[in-house]
């Protein structure tokens, strides 16, 4: 006899991520006039997919893995957003990885709706070929909503170039033809663009060096906490410390590095030499407890991991002046207040991690145009982006007296609104 447990998108209580963007729904509700009537548009996503991946492991059982695909919002253009594998995604997770897509794309007024897919699956524990054989079984079913002009899978947790060019391979076989545009991260061997590994770091980058400008504060030699060394994490340290930054704090999934004097990331990336797990053997920094990482002794901390990170918890004990969220959803509304009232500057996922999904849109262009850009193209226009929308939502805060979330959402859900209403209902 088989059991069955509760497949895990059951949560009639909406606790977690897709709570959490409920919750931040109600707090943009008052500030957006009329549009404000057509705010539930935004608490129904507009399609979920779930789909069961069969893979074949390598001894010969078959492994079952729930998939999804979710496109949250379309108002404004094709489904865009990652595909994380990931052992605690769950349909209402990538429903609040997807409406944030909405909210992303729109507040720095890229022409995409908002999408997000994963797949229920701890990828360390599975061979190369087991990953190649899910990777394309999860394409293949997901198939019938991803496309150029459809929507438009990316990298997320734990998905990385390869994995495009496995699925950028597998809907071009299905559809007969080589369609380049279907994904972006791909490798700039087979269409990628220059410059899209970091744009997500740098994007982090862009914003905070703007924010400390408008708060009168140095970016020479200010001290950065970061949580998550992957591939947000790991090129944002990156930059900022060749900036002149100075990284004093690294939490990864192996623990704690810390180093009043900064910690050099390019020299702990050539110790790390791809093995996340060698991080606290790491010489030239102390270890310290994973708690202990919130309350370190910095000008900036860069969460750049997963969500739900800064909650009522911890957040009275964070010392930073400014926080760039990396991930997506590391801070609890809760906590937001808590930090809000300490003086603590929030740069939101939507507005701080929008670099990466920038410059998918530019492979996306040069994909459609067969036409590719210099990387200092790539840098320039990003810079250009993502400053402009940093200005006008730090503008808008200012004249509406709210935090930089609610006037992002601000900017961002009056675009998706007024296409909305302006498309109107159809019958
Ligand atoms: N996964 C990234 C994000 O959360 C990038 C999405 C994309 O490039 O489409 O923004």
């Amino acid at each position: 006899m088989t059991t069955l447990s509760l497949p895990s998108y059951i949560d009639p209580a909406h606790t977690g991520p897709w709570g959490m963007f409920l919750e931040q729904l109600d707090r943009v509700a008052p500030h957006l006039g009329p549009l404000a009537e057509w705010l539930d548009t935004l608490r129904h996503p507009k399609r979920c997919l779930v789909v069961d991946v069969p893979v074949r492991m390598d001894d010969g059982r078959i492994r079952h893995f729930e998939g999804f695909r979710v496109q949250h919002n379309l108002s404004r253009g094709p489904g865009k957003g990652g595909v994380r594998f990931h052992p605690d995604v769950t349909l209402s997770e990538v429903m609040a990885l997807s409406a944030w897509m909405t909210v992303k794309n729109a507040a720095v007024n890229l022409p995409f709706g908002g999408a997000k897919g994963g797949v229920r699956v701890d990828p360390k524990t599975l061979s190369t070929p087991e990953l190649e054989r899910l990777t394309r079984r999860y394409t293949s079913e997901i198939g019938t909503l991803i496309g150029p002009d459809r929507d438009i899978p990316a990298p997320d947790v734990n998905t990385n170039e390869q994995i495009m060019a496995w699925m950028m391979d597998t809907y071009s076989i299905n559809q007969g033809s080589t369609q380049t545009g279907v994904v972006t991260g791909k490798p700039v061997s087979m269409g990628g663009s220059l410059g899209r590994r970091d744009a997500t770091g740098r994007g982090c980058f862009v914003v905070a060096r703007e924010a400390l400008k408008r708060l009168g504060r140095p970016l020479t030699g200010a001290r950065v906490a970061i949580q998550g060394f992957g591939n947000v994490g790991n090129a944002a340290a990156r930059i900022f410390h060749d900036a002149g930054a100075k990284i004093v704090a690294i939490q990864d999934v192996a623990g704690t590095l810390h180093h009043p004097g900064g910690i050099d990331p390019h020299a702990l990336l050539r110790f790390l030499d791809g093995d996340p797990r060698r991080l606290t053997a790491y010489p030239e920094a102390g270890v310290i407890d994973n708690a202990d990482f919130w309350s370190t002794d910095c000008e900036i901390l860069l969460p750049a991991a997963l969500e739900h990170q800064i909650t009522a918890d911890n957040a009275p004990r964070i010392r930073a002046k400014l926080i760039v969220e990396g991930a997506n959803g590391p801070t609890t509304p809760q906590a937001e207040d808590i930090l809000d009232a300490a003086g603590c500057t929030v740069l939101p996922d939507v507005l701080a991690n929008a670099g990466g999904v920038t410059v998918s849109y530019f492979e996306w262009v040069q994909n459609a145009s067969s036409f590719f850009w210099t990387e200092k193209d790539i840098h320039d226009r990003l810079d250009r982006i993502l400053s402009e929308a940093f200005q006008a939502i730090w503008e808008l805060a200012a004249a509406r007296r709210v935090n930089l979330r609610t006037a992002t959402y601000i900017m961002a859900c009056s675009r998706v609104l007024q296409a909305r209403a302006q498309r109107g209902l159809y019958p």
